[in-house]
């Protein structure tokens, strides 16, 4: 027998509808790329998304179509999300910290008819243009004011362009399993991989992120999203704020930590989220001016493995409650997040950042696995570690044009190619990617592990641990420092401060000083340029 409620498909245009309805004045703040600090609201978005979304019509855009974003977080970014999906074409973020030729390969992938393009990154686009045959048109995002002289194809200013159309237009429908969004993962290897959501699995897992142990938000809170759109489906947070009423700023195109304590402190903002490197510069802003930060409650943090000395330098000295998180792009991109169950609430000091430095543990909608490469489950003792996979509603089943097909795996899972732990209570940690962790005399060693306690020395301002080839035990551990500025130590004080911290074994054979760390396009450690520049490294 069959259950007898209404469909309602799950569609991207009920949640602006929502929020334009129940939380139309809420503020939606920016900082522009003009420099000015712009003002909107819900409802105000909502009309000109529509006017957007029947503009595009116009433009011969509909069902299906691909749509680039080269974009800030912007209010207007948000309007393009909302008047692209509601036509049921499909917004691609485009990272611009991408190589050139990696933009250029990614749009031609996706075929990208139109872009929006921020007068940033005009430059990029200029120097690509005639490398991408699909792009018809440019829309700039500003006013005509603005709009400087340009080559580029259908070139045109994103105000003047939108007012060509009025709001007068109904939301498109269709089956809610139609493609939203496009996000590429970077990738350390190989060519970008497509990752397609739908409109039901954004609606889902905005949802699932709304769990008050997720992000929980509510019509009260003043949302931060630190994290660029272009950045993992923005972490959902376009569909999770106005779903949940939440005002949001946005920080445009100044990430930088003093811009960034400026919003938060102006507009009050009370829940954040980005990755440990915009918090490393917002801590040590707010150090030297001797700053606060008054209204923030909590920020979710992930990407990569947050330093314990941020969790607790926020948790101390600013009263900011940090959220751990997980996730990938495959995953919409939540996987887990570090909330306190009850089993470890009472917990203080080192036994609390014990907990608070997990990944933490999936909301209701991600099922999660720990397996050896026999695809057996491990004992959840928090230590065994092995491959981390998983699956539910808001996890790719496939890349764009059937690419990498081996990580789908059978019974729906998606191996994540991470490899972790989990405790008797569920949190899960990181201990590496799978091509990253470091195989020594056939045991293996967690590189995050040793980089969190190398960036705990005072001296350290980045660390990166990688596999060098040996004699004995195939492979040992580098250490490879930035060191902060002004700051000199030497190779025994750094092991003499990590002994006793971890097992012997584990302790690098050496540590190499550099000037700097090379960073993927979203600000991770590139371990496989490294491991290049340090192959011919000798061991003492
Ligand atoms: P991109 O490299 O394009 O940013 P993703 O954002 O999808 O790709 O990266 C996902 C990967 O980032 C995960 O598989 C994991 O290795 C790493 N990661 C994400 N969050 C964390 C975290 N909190 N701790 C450690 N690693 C993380």
């Amino acid at each position: 027998m069959q259950g007898l409620m209404q469909h309602w498909p799950l569609l991207c245009s009920k949640v602006i509808d929502h929020a334009a309805t129940y939380h139309g004045a809420r503020a939606v703040v920016s900082r522009s790329v003009e420099g000015p600090i712009h003002r909107t609201d819900y409802r105000t978005v909502r009309r000109r998304a529509l006017q957007l979304a029947k503009r595009l019509e116009q433009e011969g855009l509909g069902l299906g179509d691909r749509v680039a974003t080269l974009a800030w977080n912007t209010w207007r970014h948000l309007e393009c999300w909302y008047g692209i999906t509601g036509i049921g074409a499909i917004y691609h973020t485009v990272n611009p910290r991408l190589f050139p030729d990696q933009i250029a390969w990614i749009i031609n992938d996706a075929e990208d008819r139109l872009i929006f393009v921020d007068l940033s990154f005009l430059p990029i686009l200029e120097a690509l243009a005639p490398r991408l045959p699909s792009l018809r048109r440019c829309v700039v995002l500003t006013d005509a004011a603005h709009m400087p002289e340009t080559a580029l194809p259908g070139a045109v200013a994103y105000e003047e362009w939108l007012a060509e159309a009025d709001e007068d237009f109904v939301w498109k429908s269709f089956d809610e399993t139609t493609a939203a969004g496009m996000c590429y993962t970077s990738g350390t290897t190989g060519n970008p991989k497509g990752v397609v959501y739908s409109h039901r699995s954004n609606i889902l897992h905005s949802m699932i992120a709304q769990q008050v142990d997720a992000m929980g938000l509510s019509s009260r809170d003043v949302v931060m999203p630190v994290v660029p759109l272009f950045h993992a489906n923005g972490w959902g947070l376009a569909f999770s704020c106005p779903m949940a009423g939440a005002a949001m700023v946005m920080p445009g195109p100044k990430m930088d930590g003093a811009s960034i304590h400026e919003l938060l402190v102006a507009e009050k903002v009370t829940f954040s989220a980005a990755v440990p490197t915009v918090w490393l510069m917002l801590l040590q802003q707010l150090e030297k001016e001797s700053g606060a930060l008054p209204d923030l409650d909590r920020v979710v943090i992930g990407g990569s493995a947050c330093p314990r000395a941020v969790i607790q330098k926020f948790r101390d000295d600013y009263q900011v409650k940090v959220i751990h998180a997980w996730g990938m792009t495959e995953m919409s991109p939540l996987g887990t997040l570090c909330s306190m169950k009850p089993e470890v609430a009472d917990l203080d000091g080192e036994a609390y950042l014990d907990v608070a430095q997990t990944q933490g543990h999936p909301p209701f909608g991600v099922e999660m696995k720990v397996t050896d490469d026999e695809d057996r489950s491990l004992p959840w003792d928090g230590k065994t570690f092995g491959r981390l996979k998983v699956r539910g509603p808001a996890v790719a089943s496939a890349y764009y044009k059937g690419v990498g097909g081996e990580v789908f795996g059978e019974g729906g899972w998606f191996d994540t190619g991470d490899v972790a732990h989990v405790n008797e209570h569920g949190y899960m940690q990181i201990t590496d990617r799978s091509k990253d962790v470091i195989k020594s005399g056939g045991e293996w060693i967690s590189t995050i592990d040793l980089e969190n306690l190398a960036v705990g020395h005072p001296d350290v301002a980045e660390a990166a641990v990688i596999g060098v080839a040996h004699p004995k035990w195939a492979e040992r551990p580098l250490l490879v420092v930035v060191l902060k500025e002004g700051r000199r130590t030497t190779r025994e004080e750094i092991l003499a401060f990590m002994e006793g911290k971890v097992a012997r074994w584990w302790l690098p054979d050496d540590v190499a000083f550099v000037e700097a760390i090379p960073h993927t396009a979203t600000g991770k450690i590139l371990k496989m340029r490294l491991r290049e520049e340090f192959a011919d490294y000798r061991l003492p």
